[in-house]
This record gives C-alpha cells, structure tokens and sequence, in this order.
C-alpha cells in the first residue's frame, strides 16, 4: 500500500500577504520622530504604567530619560481587569502626555482601546499602543489600520504568533504599513510569574515577519526583580526594543506597581543593556548629538 506523505507542522503563510517576510525580506523600519525602530539599534521605551499625575508623569520621564530611554510610555486610558480599579485619566492623561512630551522632547506611546478614541489618541501619542486584550480586536485594529501613525501591537496573551501575525496583517491591510510588535507574555499553567514571557518568540517572529519586535518584561513577569534578567535575555535573543514600566514611587503606583522599576533601578540595567547589546553585534540607540 502507497502511503501518502503528509507534512506536519507546515506553515503556510497564505493568508500573510503583507507582513510575512517572503512578501518583504529586508526588515522594516519604523521611524518615530527621527528614532529608527526595527534597525541594529535597540530602541528602550519606559515610563509608568499609568498616567496618574503630572508630577509623577515628569519626574518618571525625567528619570528615565536620563537613565537613557529614548521614547516615554503611559497610558491614559487602562483596561483592568476589575471595573473598580483606576481605569486612568482619560483625555486629561493624554494632555499631560503631550506636555512632558514638550518638556522633554520624548515621543510617546500610549494605549487606545475604543475606535471612537483613535483618532483623539493619536493627536497626543507618537505610537498607537493596542494592547494585549485587544489584540483580536478586529475593528480597532481596521481603525488603527486607516491611521497614519505607528501602531505597537502587543501580544494577545492566549495567542499564537500565527493569530498574532494575523492582526498585524489586519493593520498593514488596510494602508499602515508601520507596525511594531511587542512580545509581553502568555499564559501557561505556570504561576510563579504574572505571566510567562515567550523568548522564543523573538526569532520565531523575526523569522517569519520583516516587521520590528520588542519586548514587554514588565508584564511577561509581573515582578519588579525578574525585569532586569528577562531584558537583558530579550536583547540576547534578538528584541530590537524594549517597553519597561518604571514609576518614581513604585509603592504608590495606582496600576501595576510590584513589576514597576524603581528610576535608579533602570539606569543599573541600562548599562547592562549596553553590554549585552555590544556582545551580539548591535548597540542601544541614543539621540544622537545635533
Ligand atoms: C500596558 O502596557 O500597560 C498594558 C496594559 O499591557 P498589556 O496590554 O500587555 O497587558
Ligand atoms: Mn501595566
């Protein structure tokens, strides 16, 4: 009897048509204000998980730009898991954005969560943050599609890298081209950690799509004193940026405190970025003198 052969574990990318990297092999750029995202230098995004006020807002930016961060995070608009805990300032967060954005001269990222707000979110915030829990969001991810400004895509924390490379493709399929996505754990039966954070996705998808990848080690553990190891392995295993939580008062966080860096904290780990960036051919991306 002919036994037919059968392929396990093909992967046909057929329905990626536009972000796999048989359809582009060179690795995309993405470009926010001048700062190259996707290219040998690594690109460190940090700042507080939650905008809360604009003390804490600048004194965060202020730290950890000086620590070396070259794009400042926080979100104005937070999807929590209880309906009782801070869901953020809204609108007011976002004007504190664009303000410690002029004092500081750092671009920002900031999560929008609703298509009616796209277009409001993005007058303030340099990169459109989707995140995890609207990964399959598939009208934001149309809406931020129609947007002309960078999107970071973040992982659904049940999704494999085919459904994430899917909603990427939602995005570029309908005219944005730049998108960034950011590895930020799974769930696993595992409970040590928030969550666990899935290195291997990094040469996986560096492998399959030509579009950047950065890591969230905040959320992939959940725990302040694993950041600084699952960073450093990031940059190890190919990440070409980093997202980090750091808050000037971690203990008085309204979101996200236990896994929020302390300012000096993040300096220390910048310098061992520095070194672990130098060991595998590439370089942490600074501004560079005008
Ligand atoms: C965040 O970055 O603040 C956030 C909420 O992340 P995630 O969507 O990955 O949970
Ligand atoms: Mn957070």
């Amino acid at each position: 009897m002919k036994v037919r052969q059968v392929t396990i574990n093909a992967q046909p990318q057929t329905g990626l048509r536009l972000v796999s990297r048989d359809s582009k092999p060179e690795g995309t750029i993405v470009e926010v204000e001048g700062i190259p995202i996707g290219g040998e230098e690594i690109v460190v995004m940090a700042g507080p998980c939650a905008v809360e006020t604009l003390e804490q807002l600048t004194e965060t930016a202020r730290s950890v730009q000086a620590g070396g961060a070259v794009i400042l995070r926080g979100g104005a608009f937070k999807l929590r898991t209880s309906p009782y805990s801070f869901q953020g300032l809204g609108n007011e967060g976002l004007k504190m954005l664009g303000k410690v954005k002029t004092n500081t001269g750092l671009p920002v990222v900031s999560e929008v969560m609703d298509t009616r707000e796209v277009e409001n979110v993005a007058k303030y915030a340099d990169i459109l943050q989707i995140g995890s829990r609207n990964m399959q969001n598939f009208p934001l991810l149309k809406e931020a599609g129609d947007c002309k400004i960078p999107v970071l895509l973040k992982r659904g924390m049940m999704a494999t890298i085919e459904e994430y490379l899917y909603a990427a493709e939602y995005i570029l399929s309908r005219g944005n081209p730049s998108v960034i996505l950011c590895e930020r754990g799974i769930r696993t039966f595992e409970s040590s950690s928030r969550f666990t954070l899935d290195l291997n996705s990094i040469p996986i998808l560096k492998q399959r799509t030509h579009l950047p990848v950065i890591v969230d080690p905040s959320h992939g553990t959940g725990q302040r004193w694993l950041v600084p190891s699952m960073a450093k392995a990031a940059v190890a295993a190919g990440a070409d940026g980093l997202l980090i939580e750091v808050h000037y008062r971690p203990e008085e966080a309204l979101c996200d405190g236990s896994q929020a860096l302390y300012p000096e904290d993040f300096g220390l780990l910048m310098a061992d970025l520095r070194k672990v960036a130098e060991a595998v051919g590439r370089s942490i991306y600074s501004p560079k003198q005008a």
